[in-house]
């Protein structure tokens, strides 16, 4: 008899939402075949670790295997037997003490957070550069000391030495300590003939 949840349905009837399951297209290995997951109903020792190494194998191959190992750690009463996420109970009883350790009794709260705040930055579109950005962009390139040839300001990549080099010439310059390139001494006056 099976006594894993595959199901989305069952799933999301019974779990922590803070850590929803992870969307996928496609049918995952164990629901194509859950009596792979299942190891704790083969009785033969033998051939229990050989259905473990097989159903790791799988996960290792699923495609919302991340997603799917943090949803289980989080849903210790869904998950009590079983392969999920190429974790075994025991080892995931060990992964969520460490959790509990490093982030505290609400590690679900902290992890859920922590996601939110990362979609949230992978949705933020990209800000265009300031007028005032673009300047000083303009500005570093003028102020590089040598310059490749053929010199093509606007299409050679700015290596991340050169960049340093250049914010650090732009400092000095608009601390007034830069050289300026391009001034004329003032003529020596003439003696009296
Ligand atoms: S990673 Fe999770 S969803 Fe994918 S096959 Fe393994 S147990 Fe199923």
């Amino acid at each position: 008899m099976r006594s894993r949840i595959r199901t989305r349905d069952a799933v999301s009837a019974l779990a922590d939402e803070r850590i929803p399951f992870p969307h996928t297209e496609h049918p995952t290995p164990c629901q194509d075949d859950p009596a792979l997951f299942a190891f704790e109903e083969v009785a033969d020792r033998l051939q229990r670790t050989k259905t473990i190494a097989r159903a790791k194998l799988a996960c290792s191959g699923c495609p919302v295997v991340q997603g799917c190992l943090k949803w289980a750690l989080a849903n210790p009463s869904l998950t009590p037997r079983g392969v999920w996420a190429a974790t075994t109970p025991g080892k995931r009883g060990a992964l969520r003490n460490g959790l509990v350790q490093r982030l505290g009794d609400d590690w679900v709260g902290v992890v859920a957070d922590q996601d939110r705040r990362r979609e949230q930055q992978q949705a933020t579109p990209a800000v265009p550069p300031t007028v005032r950005e673009q300047m000083l962009a303009r500005l570093e390139l003028e102020l590089i000391p040598t310059r490749p040839q053929p010199y093509e300001p606007w299409r050679e990549p700015l290596t991340p030495q050169r960049r340093a080099d250049n914010r650090r010439l732009l400092e000095r310059a608009l601390a007034g300590k830069a050289p300026r390139r391009g001034r004329r001494r003032p003529p020596k006056p003439r003696s009296a003939p």
